[in-house]
């Protein structure tokens, strides 16, 4: 499969069971950068369509669950490699739709293909039934595919985030129906298509459209198990929406992830500085993972500011996704971009210092675009908007604490609870983290820099219910199956 780059207008379909299928409309897919050039358009997928895959999927289900483990990971293997392949053109289109730059492109494919190759690897132990024999008999624990997966992804990592679901379930005998975000349908789809190429028709489906698609996917009784990255909110209706047929799910969801400096952190640590600024500006600070509140001990909090400052007016250059210089993109969207500017302004209005951080590179490309100017907002109340919400944007507040059971407080308090990190004296800093509520807390990194895909990954509260990565996020799209062979079969309390 050929993905036309540059500045050719991509045209993606809905694909269901093996066939790209005809929309009777379409929506187009700007550029960030350029809002008035289009890069694509997707289909507008109807409730009517969204059945058949979901069908498709159920149909093909019936044999895929019998196709043997070493099949489905030669088939997944093979995917792997086209998508290696066509890297370089799935990197281009994925800058444009979306405005990351090309490097943290390559980024996300490295770490798609890192978990499709690890879940590859692993997915054969990881599903091997276990067989016990014991003193009452035997039992045989099986991990047996659980149906159709809705899977529903973002657009801030729309490969990754599709990739993170499609190659567990498959592996583990699943079917699929990928609907990506409307926000950035186009390199995922094409991905999913793919990864399609190499397997049975109806095994992947891809839809495209919001909520109205996304509602059927969820409330269909064909699905079975629903796996959504998304926000806190939209995963409440889905909840909702599955209640009817009680299907498994994994909500992979918001964050207001926390990074605290314990007074033993080293402010002269120029690699330390440019972990944390990276940890929060890398993707335009959209990325449910990015450290989104600061807290500094304040015995080093004036002289951590400093260097903070000099660290981002070094790494952060705001320009064309394109420009090798660039390390930060316009945000991917107007609605996001006004949102972020609105929590700015309100903590402005607050009394805050908004202190902007950065080079642009482009005034002309900065105006026209959704481009924001990263900050560090000071001097904020620890219940401030700006503090308390997931701002998913490029700006953070830094905030002084004066002990440790203060600032586990503020970090515990919030609904969130996804990552964290801690930056100090490595035993001091591990102290802190055991009483962190987070599903994953880093020890002196932060964000994708200190993810592992070898270990589960979710959140804890609002932030989600279950995980992904790991050998976890293959056993996710199983149902354990029990079957018990016990030697004694009459219980001796129950009466002749
Ligand atoms: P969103 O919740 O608006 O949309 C996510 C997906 O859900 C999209 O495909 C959207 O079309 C679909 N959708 C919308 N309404 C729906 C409905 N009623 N039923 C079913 N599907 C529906 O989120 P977003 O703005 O695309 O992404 C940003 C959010 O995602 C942030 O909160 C971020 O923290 C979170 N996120 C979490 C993780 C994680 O791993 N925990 C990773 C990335 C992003």
């Amino acid at each position: 499969m050929t993905i036309q780059a540059d500045q050719e207008t991509i045209i993606v379909e809905a694909f269901i069971n093996g066939q790209n299928v005809k929309s009777l409309s379409q929506e187009a897919k700007e550029n960030p950068t350029n809002p008035t050039e289009i890069v694509g358009y997707f289909p507008v997928t109807t409730k009517e369509q969204a059945v058949e895959a979901i069908e498709a999927a159920a149909g093909a289900f019936k044999t895929w669950k019998q196709t043997p483990i070493d099949e489905r990971i030669m088939m997944m293997r093979k995917a792997i490699e086209k998508i290696r392949t066509a890297e370089n053109e799935i990197v281009h289109l994925l800058s444009r739709e979306h405005g990351k730059p090309l490097y943290d492109a390559h980024g996300e494919i490295y770490v798609s293909l890192m978990w499709m190759e690890f879940a590859c690897n692993e997915a054969k132990s990881a599903l091997q039934e276990e067989i016990k024999e014991h003193e009452n008999g035997k039992t045989i624990l099986s991990y047996d595919p659980i149906g159709v997966v809705a899977a529903i992804s973002p657009w801030n990592y729309p490969i990754a985030l599709s990739t993170i679901k499609i190659a567990p379930a498959l592996l583990a005998g699943n079917t699929i129906v990928l609907k990506p975000s409307p926000y950035a349908p186009l390199a995922a789809a094409k991905v999913a298509e793919i990864i399609a190429s190499e397997f049975p028709a109806g095994v992947i489906n891809v839809v495209h459209g919001d909520a109205d698609v996304g509602v059927e996917l969820t409330s269909n009784p064909l699905v079975t198990k629903i796996a959504f990255t998304g926000g806190t909110a939209t995963a409440k209706h889905i909840i909702k929406a599955a209640s009817e047929t009680i299907k498994d799910m994994t909500l992979e969801l918001g964050g207001n992830d926390a990074a605290i400096f314990l007074e033993s952190f080293d402010v002269h640590d120029e690699r330390a500085m440019r972990r944390i600024v990276i940890s929060n500006f890398l993707t335009a600070g959209q990325i449910c993972m990015i450290a989104k509140r600061v807290y500094v001990h304040r015995s080093i909090y004036d002289e951590f500011v400093e260097k903070y400052i000099e660290a981002a007016n070094r790494w952060i250059r705001i320009g064309d996704p394109f420009d090798s210089n660039t390390t930060v993109g316009p945000v991917n969207n107007l609605k996001q971009k006004n949102y972020v500017l609105g929590l700015v302004e309100d903590a402005q209005k607050r009394g805050a210092k908004v202190i902007p951080l950065g080079q642009i590179l482009d005034q002309k490309l900065f105006e026209q675009g959704y481009y924001l100017q990263p900050t560090l907002v000071l001097g904020c109340d620890v219940h401030d908007p700006i503090v308390v919400e997931e701002q998913f944007g490029p700006t953070v507040p830094i905030l002084p604490f004066d002990d440790e059971e203060q600032v586990i407080h503020l970090h515990n308090e919030s609904i969130y609870g996804l990552t964290s990190s801690v930056w100090g004296k490595e035993e001091d800093a591990i102290s802190v983290a055991r009483q962190l509520e987070a599903g994953t807390t880093m020890i002196n990194t932060a964000a994708v820099q200190g993810l592992d895909v070898r270990f589960p990954f979710g959140g804890v509260k609002q932030s989600g219910i279950g995980r992904e990565y790991g050998v976890e996020g293959i056993r996710t799209y199983t149902e354990k199956h029990v079957i018990n062979v016990p030697k004694t079969l009459d219980l001796p309390y129950i009466p002749e």
